[in-house]
């Protein structure tokens, strides 16, 4: 299986600063159309999120589920579904002890990635991951994705790094989407 790997806050939704209630979710603009077009190239859709909000006891691990449904909605309105949807409750200094730690799965860590291809079976090699910051490179990269730099002036720390280089760098999603198509037609 080949996969898209994306991030949610600021990259498939509209970023609304630790925000958890579904009714204030809505995809970025031009999500669906990018999208379906990675789909009828092969790939599925992952969702790889950071929510430390978790761990610093803004919201409980229950409020994914109902994220994770208002995602699979705005989706399926697009004729689209995710095939899975991993998130990170942890940080290194996270207000609830049980979720303070060094974890592997906080992005720039691949463990995300990682889990979802064992669990799906994802050819990481064929994979993209797609964020708005850095630490999504680094992730995608590290697990042995390329990967896409949404530029959309959120990352703003710029820290330079060995893995933090994107394959690519596109304004958007749909401009990801163009670049994707076109590398998987070149390699074919
Ligand atoms: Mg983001
Ligand atoms: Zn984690």
């Amino acid at each position: 299986m080949n996969a898209i790997f994306l991030d949610k806050d600021g990259t498939l939704i509209d970023d609304i600063a630790y925000n958890v209630e579904p009714q204030r979710m809505t995809l970025c603009s031009g999500a669906g159309p990018a999208l379906r077009l990675l789909t009828a190239l092969g790939y599925r859709l992952f969702v790889v999120s950071n929510q430390d909000g978790i761990g610093n006891g803004r919201f409980g691990e229950e409020a994914m589920v109902a994220v994770g449904a208002r995602l699979a909605q705005l989706l399926s309105r697009e004729r689209l579904s995710l095939t899975g949807f991993y998130y990170c409750p942890h940080h290194p200094s996270a207000a609830l002890a049980r979720y303070a730690r060094h974890c592997a799965c906080r992005k720039p860590q691949p463990g995300m990635l990682l889990q979802a291809a064992r669990e799906h079976g994802i050819d990481l090699g064929a994979s993209w991951m797609i964020g708005d910051i850095l630490h999504d490179v680094e992730a995608g990269n590290r697990a042995g994705c390329r990967s896409v730099l949404l530029d959309k002036g959120h990352e703003t720390e710029w820290l330079p790094g060995p893995q933090r280089t994107p394959t690519h760098t596109a304004p958007d999603l749909d401009g990801a989407a163009q670049l994707i198509a076109a590398a998987h037609g070149a390699r074919r």
